[in-house]
């Protein structure tokens, strides 16, 4: 797996439309064995994942932001399908609480990062402070412009404290989130998904990729890249997010810890 196609270079500035919403050539238009390919990483993911939690070392932060129907539920559904449940959490961010609201906007993203052993999921995240904050003009200009510079420094300290951090954008178009939008009217099983609301956020797009495109351009550093995941189709989303994620726990160079000295020696009081 490699994640060139898809990582965000800091410092370089993003046009979305520049980027494919498809990218199944990027997997050969292979369906079936990209389906093979995300068995094999979920595999390894599960087995990292007990690694890292026996270590007690390390920490995975892993960070999904999309417009709607991009399909961060499923991704997380599928891509830790067959992880162990007590090595990942999920926190989902929603419009944050009159409690929250009392305190920065990072106070209840600190809360839910990851400790030592432990990957976490942010099904939306801090980074609702510079989109949907920044699109229906919740605060001014210039409280969400200083916000970058605290994000950065925020997923920094993080970093240098032994967190890990992935940053995906699931990608698609808008003529994929109408299809989507009307699966959720065609579909009875669908239904609970459907939220009038997301057609009021429909027609803020243009704004909305505004948004996204300083949040990718801003935020894309050494420490907490971003990578923008082609998403109309789900195999290719779901293949190139478990691949990323597979290849960052690969290379975190993760280790048992030592076991107890002269383990053998307890095999006799066993019997
Ligand atoms: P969903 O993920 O579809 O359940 O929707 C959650 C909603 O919460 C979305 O409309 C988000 O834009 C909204 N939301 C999440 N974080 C914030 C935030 N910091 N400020 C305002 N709205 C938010
Ligand atoms: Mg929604």
């Amino acid at each position: 797996m490699d994640e060139r196609p898809f990582k965000v270079e800091p410092g370089s500035k993003i046009k979305l439309k520049k980027f494919d919403t498809g990218g199944q050539d990027i997997f050969k238009n292979d369906e079936k064995a990209g389906l093979k390919q995300l068995k094999k990483h979920r595999k390894e993911i599960d087995r990292l994942q007990e690694i890292l939690y026996a270590s007690h070392q390390r920490r995975l932060l892993i960070v999904l932001q999309a417009m709607d129907t991009a399909g961060k539920d499923g991704t997380i559904r599928t891509v830790f399908k067959g992880v162990n449940p007590q090595g990942v959490k999920v926190a989902s961010f929603k419009a944050p609480s009159s409690i929250e609201l009392d305190h920065d906007y990072l106070w209840r993203i600190h809360q839910k990062t990851p400790a030592k052993g432990e990957i976490v999921v942010f099904n939306r995240s801090h980074y609702e402070d510079v989109l949907v904050v920044r699109v229906h003009q919740l605060v001014t200009d210039e409280v969400w412009q200083r916000r970058f510079k605290h994000i950065n420094e925020f997923e920094q300290m993080l970093a240098d404290e032994g967190t890990t951090i992935l940053k995906f954008f699931l990608h698609i178009d808008l003529d994929t989130q109408r299809k989507r939008l009307l699966e959720r009217i065609d579909i009875p099983e669908k239904h609970w998904k459907f939220d009038p609301n997301d057609l009021a956020e429909r027609k803020r797009w243009p704004d909305y990729t505004t948004a996204y495109e300083e949040v990718l351009s801003e935020t894309s550093t050494s420490w907490a890249p971003w990578y923008i995941i082609p998403s109309d189709h789900n195999w290719v989303r779901n293949l190139a997010v478990a691949g990323i994620i597979n290849q960052t726990l690969a290379g975190m160079d993760l280790k048992y810890p030592t076991p107890v000295e002269n383990i053998e020696q307890y095999r006799s009081e066993l019997g």
